[in-house]
């Protein structure tokens, strides 16, 4: 179900994402030797539509298209087939990054894929982990870590101050490869942004670069943990208009990472509807009568909360959720 190789696929430094299909065929793992030979692994384009990633190892390697790369890489290009049409991923097609080892999806060609490069990358030892995604709303660049050890922390502050912990949901990549060495999500704002691109690959060199990644505790994070996933069930209709079941914020996208305090109003209900928005804990138990009471049609904040990846785009809203809530933690 995906190519393996150890040569640069040709066409791959000039193709834009969504020709990645007709130059690459499948999803497509790539080994290319470095002076050091434990490999850095960057993982790229698990979601079709968040294309940073991907022109950010484009850039990379042809800066060093006549040198000799610092450390080995090795390089997943995942979802070409969802790439190729600009999707996070096609309707039947399991989400790329919820299907790796520690999923709760029952077994496919497609877990099976992502278990043989777990193993294959598990025998190289690589030195780190890199998955590289986008936010449909607003967001600041940040880092996620699945593990809080002091390693994951150092390189996610390498790339930025505010670090977001998360256990939920399952079958990630960078969980899935927590197990056997440091590994981070990089969210690199909206998809087609310049500074994303240039944001990454400056990190991914400097990652290249390093001999040894410190393991004291890193002095300077703003670290949040995710504590819930806001979601709306399929049989309510949403938008920004009041017509809809659920009246949502727009003004909210603008104010991921930004605490919300206790007794604001998150969305509106129209009247005389049982229309609800849910919240589901990192044990999916639902936990919305913790977050939310509804009253004159409003659904308002029971206590303070942060909130990322909020978005009020559709399509991003059914596939994955509305946002989540997250607290700051303090690490000694
Ligand atoms: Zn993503």
């Amino acid at each position: 179900m995906f190519n393996e190789t150890n040569t640069l696929p040709d066409g791959l430094l000039d193709a834009k994402a969504n020709e990645l299909l007709s130059t690459l065929k499948a999803p497509t793992l790539i080994h290319l030797e470095g002076d050091i030979k434990k490999p850095l692994f960057v993982c790229t384009l698990l979601h079709g539509n968040e294309t940073t990633g991907f022109y950010a190892i484009q850039k990379l390697l042809q800066e060093y298209r006549n040198k000799t790369l610092p450390r080995s890489i090795s390089i997943f290009i995942g979802n070409v087939e969802a790439a190729a049409e600009n999707k996070r991923r096609f309707e039947p097609q399991a989400d790329y990054n919820r299907i790796w080892p520690g999923t709760h999806h029952s077994d496919s060609a497609e877990t099976d894929m992502m278990k043989a490069i777990t193993n294959i990358m598990q025998k190289k030892k690589p030195f780190a982990s890199i998955d590289i995604h986008n936010n449909t709303g607003y967001n600041p660049h940040y880092a996620c870590i699945n593990i809080l050890n002091p390693r994951c922390l150092q390189l996610a502050e390498l790339f930025s101050n505010t670090v977001v912990h998360f256990t939920s949901p399952k079958g990630v990549q960078s969980a899935a490869f927590s197990d056997f060495c440091p590994a981070l999500v990089l969210e690199c704002g909206q998809s087609g942004q310049q500074d994303g691109i240039t944001h990454s690959v400056k990190f991914l060199k400097s990652v290249l670069n390093l001999d040894s990644i410190p393991s004291d505790h890193p002095g300077n994070i703003n670290l949040y943990h995710t504590v819930a996933r806001v979601t709306i069930p399929e049989i309510f209709s949403f938008s920004i208009e009041e017509n809809s079941d659920i009246q949502l914020s727009q003004e909210l996208e603008s104010r991921n990472f930004e605490e919300l305090k206790s007794g604001s109003i998150f969305a509106s209900i129209k009247s005389n509807n049982d229309a609800y928005i849910a919240v589901t804990s990192e044990s999916n138990e639902d936990v919305t009568g913790e977050f939310f009471e509804i009253k004159n049609n409003k659904f308002i904040l029971k206590k303070d909360i942060t909130i990322s990846m909020y978005t009020t785009d559709e399509r991003a809203i059914k596939q994955d959720c509305l946002c989540y809530f997250m607290e700051r933690i303090h690490i000694a």
